[in-house]
């Protein structure tokens, strides 16, 4: 598994949604039904939180 570079990490948040709280990312899962799928980081881009996508 290769290493993302910084541009893939940048995609990667433009294109994810956002939540202010880790809360708010969690529930997000929830709503969907893949809180067990999911798991909310919080990004160093923007600093904001968004869901895993595994
Ligand atoms: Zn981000």
């Amino acid at each position: 598994m290769k290493k993302p570079t910084r541009d893939e990490h940048r995609h990667h948040c433009t294109a994810k949604r956002r939540y202010r709280s880790q809360g708010d990312a969690l529930d997000a899962a929830l709503l969907a039904g893949v809180e067990r799928k999911r798991q909310a980081y919080i990004c160093a881009l923007c600093g904001r939180w968004h869901l895993t996508s595994v």
